[in-house]
């Protein structure tokens, strides 16, 4: 299979054609067109690059096939491209530029987004001195385009360790041989990143800028988390909530709750400003991680295995009480047909929370679903807000950190909603 995948990237012959509706998407400029709306593919192979043309043979651009997803054609250029190991480390170096632009106060965040940043099928994740990647398609998978991104993150950032971190289901679901997580290079698979040092003292962490080796800049007020490639979800921490935290850490004041808290990152932000915080979640390893971070920063928070819905609902009953409660809980729509339950659980969950609040009291809350678009997330809670009988004040609606960028022809990149409300009562 990897010999086949080889022999695929560097095949630059093969062309696909396409329905009308296939050429309207791309048009729109969307990479995706689905398998459907491909009328020829003949001899194309698993992962090729691929010339693509609409009926009439006109040349529409280059893409990357998966003979094996729903997305058959993910685009990679509106050109020709000659060499896409070279294209992909052009990308590589792309992404890492922006992010030296935008990015501040950190060591820890995602360096290249999949179609975000124009690389359908890659994630690589900085943390401090160890950079992870994934891949998630067949033309990524192909060892030239692997041995390119290894070098390019080698030569750009100089880490001490790259942790390549395995989806199996997704590799199963691409058709790709079976892999385990394991170090691609160096020798450091775990380690301690520092988020929003230089927000929190008004300056610049110079962690954001990787000149050179990778350092962590003034780190003497950032929050530190543990890291370790071989653990976690996702690719092991929630980095798109990085200037979320932050900005929640402004409002907080007094008792905190932080529900689905996983390793305490809005938690231990909390922590910086308020008396008490309960972080509660129901992994019992995400919270052994969370109390050992807290142990890092000094901190002594509360730490509550359970179910984040019915302890909210027991609080209410026993009339407690808090100043701040964060709501981050895992996606509810995975799908469009899951959307009405959805919209049903985040109004749920967000009615426990506005009954346990203070008047002047601060709801961080927010929803990874792609499926519930602003506006729907805006209205859930504000019907929340209706039948709790309590004014909002809508103080910022954010998403998520500019390291994961979101196009704007392409929704899938918008998917993260954080709403911070200040109860008026
Ligand atoms: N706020 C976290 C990310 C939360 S991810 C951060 O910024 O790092 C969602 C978390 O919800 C996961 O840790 C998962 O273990 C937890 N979870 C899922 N269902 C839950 C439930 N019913 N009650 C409490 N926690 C739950």
């Amino acid at each position: 299979m990897p010999k086949k995948s080889v022999a695929s990237a560097l095949h630059l012959g093969a062309s696909v054609r396409l329905s009308s509706r296939g050429v309207a998407r791309l048009q729109g400029r969307h990479p995706w067109v689905y398998r459907s709306d491909i009328v020829e593919a003949k001899d194309v192979l698993p992962g090729a690059t691929v010339r693509v043309l609409d009926s009439r043979g006109k040349f529409l651009g280059t893409a990357l096939y998966s003979s094996s997803s729903q997305i058959a054609i993910r685009m990679i250029s509106h050109g020709s491209v000659a060499d896409l190991p070279a294209l992909v480390a052009e990308r590589i170096r792309a992404a890492i530029a922006y992010r030296k632009e935008l990015v501040r106060n950190t060591d820890a965040y995602r360096i290249v987004f999949s179609e975000a940043d124009f690389l359908p099928g890659l994630i690589v994740d900085r943390y401090n001195d160890v950079v992870t990647l994934q891949i998630l398609t067949q033309a990524m998978d192909a060892a030239p385009v692997r041995e390119a991104v290894l070098q390019t993150l080698r030569e750009e950032l100089q880490p001490a360790g790259i942790v390549e971190r395995v989806d199996a289901r997704i590799r199963e679901l691409e058709q790709l041989p079976p892999l385990s997580s394991r170090l691609l290079w160096g020798e450091k698979s775990s380690t301690v990143i520092h988020m929003n040092g230089g927000h929190m003292n008004g300056g610049h962490m110079n962690g954001g800028h990787m000149s050179g080796r990778m350092t962590s800049g003034d780190e003497s007020n950032a929050v530190r988390f543990h890291y370790d490639g071989f653990e976690g979800q996702k690719t092991g921490g929630f980095l798109d909530q990085r200037e979320n935290y932050a900005a929640a850490a402004v409002y907080a004041h007094g008792e905190a709750l932080d529900a689905f808290c996983y390793q305490g990152g809005f938690a231990l932000h909390l922590a910086t400003k308020c008396a008490s915080v309960t972080g509660v979640d129901s992994s019992r390893p995400a919270l052994e991680m969370a109390e050992k971070n807290a142990l890092l920063n000094g901190r002594d928070l509360e730490w509550i295995e359970g179910n984040a819905f019915d302890l909210l609902r027991e609080y209410a009953a026993g009339n407690r009480r808090y100043d701040t409660i964060v709501l981050d809980p895992p996606a509810f729509a995975k799908t469009k047909r899951d959307l009405e339950k959805a919209l049903g659980g985040y109004k749920e969950l967000n009615l426990r929370a506005l009954k346990l609040l203070r008047p002047g009291g601060i709801l961080v809350t927010c929803s990874c679903s792609f499926h519930v678009g602003a506006s729907e997330f805006l209205g859930v809670v504000a019907d929340a807000a209706r039948d709790a009988h309590k004014s909002l004040r809508l103080v910022e609606n954010r998403g998520a950190a500019k390291d994961h960028p979101i196009l704007l022809n392409v929704p899938e990149t918008s998917y993260l909603q954080c709403l911070i409300l200040i109860v008026s009562d």
